[in-house]
């Protein structure tokens, strides 16, 4: 069939299997243009499919030549209907990992359940010869199902205590307008920390701890997010910044309970990307549009790949210590950071509407990257052309 882009709201409903393989094939291409790092050998990623998590694969597979197994929640191809985005990166992956002589096994599930925790312990002891030393837990989803009390949770993005009102742009029409967003329940607040709070992170370290898969030093780590003040009602302040202060706080306990093992637990702080999870919050994709325009002008814009590859080689496996803030963070927003691009940011926030958008943001850069999420756009490729869209991942079993 030939397969072409449709919305759902920020969602894109369709995927390109090409335009996927295609995009993988280029974070391969990245990682192996720059240094090997001398890093894990034996890595479970816990959200692999998209974004910060298959980055965070690539890197562990192409930059340090570890064998891998990812965890992601995808749908194959029905009939006539695509598969999702990280269904074709994971099939393009563990292609070009096996083309490469590693072991790469993937499983397709909920993560948060038992079941899966279970299948991964099993296939970490029948192939990844019995212990992980790196599990990153790159998980980003709007429900959870709690294993013991099968209770639902759904989280959501908004403010505590107070509505909030500021700019939002409809990266599709162009439209800029001002949105005000009701203040969260106690409920929707202790709801959105169960989904995205560190307890299911907390589960996974426990149960591979007494399944013993845990090598010696074993690193694990999970990414939060914080951004400019402009940002702080609907994120760090809202709800899901609670869920990030408790991701934060489970790092420091897993580091101590790993400390028999002479294992470490960290928190990344990443930078503001377009993935199929920062589409979804309001206000973000207009800051990111004005950041991108920012960095790329200064120089300094990263893409995923570009910051997991820092991540790994210039954080967590360099030599010494681990550099870190007060509160113990890894920072690879340093650069989206930086106080000349925040207040160059913060001047074009000001300016912002929709008659400036096209020539003060990177609003075009934001739209290219959106449908590159999907496949879409992607250099090389002619979407004109039919495709199969039924793709088989060889290790799903
Ligand atoms: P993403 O949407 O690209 O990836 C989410 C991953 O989680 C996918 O692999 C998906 O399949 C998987 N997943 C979701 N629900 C699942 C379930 N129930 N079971 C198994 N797998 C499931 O998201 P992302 O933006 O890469 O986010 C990953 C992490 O990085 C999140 O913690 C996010 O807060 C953080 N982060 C993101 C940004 C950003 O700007 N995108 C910035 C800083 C930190």
């Amino acid at each position: 069939m030939i397969i072409k882009p449709k919305f759902r709201g920020f969602i894109c409903t369709t995927a390109h299997p090409v335009g996927c393989a295609k995009q993988v094939q280029n974070q391969i291409d990245y990682v192996q243009s720059r240094p090997k790092i001398d890093g894990p050998k034996k890595v479970l990623v816990i959200g692999s499919s998209t974004g910060y998590g298959l980055a965070s694969r690539i890197v562990a597979a192409f930059g340090c030549g570890a064998d891998t197994i990812g965890v992601f929640f995808e749908k194959p191809s029905v009939k006539n209907r695509t598969a999702t985005a990280g269904w074709y990166n994971t099939a393009a992956f563990e292609k070009e990992a096996r083309k490469a002589g590693l072991v790469a096994e993937s499983i397709n599930g909920d993560a948060f359940s038992k079941e899966i925790k279970e299948h991964t312990i099993k296939k970490i002891k029948n192939r990844l010869g019995g212990k992980v030393d790196m599990v990153v837990y790159s998980l980003a989803a709007p429900r959870r199902v709690h294993p013991e009390t099968g209770e639902t949770f759904h989280s959501v993005l908004k403010p505590i205590g107070k509505p909030f009102t500021n700019k939002a742009v409809d990266f599709h029409s162009g439209h800029v307008s001002e949105m005000t967003i009701e203040p969260a329940t106690e409920k929707e607040i202790y709801d959105t920390i169960q989904v995205m709070g560190g307890e299911d992170w907390q589960m996974w370290m426990d149960a591979l701890k007494e399944a013993d898969v845990l090598a010696e030093g074993v690193t694990t780590i999970a990414y939060s997010y914080i951004g400019p003040e402009l940002t702080f009602p609907i994120y760090r302040e809202g709800t899901v910044g609670k869920a990030k202060d408790h991701l934060e706080k489970t790092a420091h306990e897993l580091d101590a309970k790993l400390k028999d093992l002479g294992g470490r637990a960290f928190v990344s702080v990443n930078k503001a990307l377009v993935t199929q999870s920062s589409a979804a919050i309001p206000i973000v994709p207009l800051y990111i549009s004005i950041l991108y325009k920012v960095m790329k002008e200064k120089g300094l814009h990263e893409d995923c790949i570009m910051q997991m590859y820092r991540l790994f080689s210039e954080r967590l496996y360099r030599s010494g210590e681990v550099p870190v803030d007060e509160k113990g963070r890894i920072r690879i927003d340093d650069l989206e950071m930086q106080p000349e691009v925040q207040q160059a940011v913060m001047e074009q926030w000001k300016l912002i509407d929709s008659t400036t958008l096209e020539e003060i943001s990177d609003i075009e850069g934001y739209r290219h990257d959106f449908f590159q999420l999907f496949g879409f756009e992607t250099e090389g490729v002619d979407y004109d052309q039919e495709v199969d869209p039924a793709v088989n991942i060889p290790s799903i079993d």
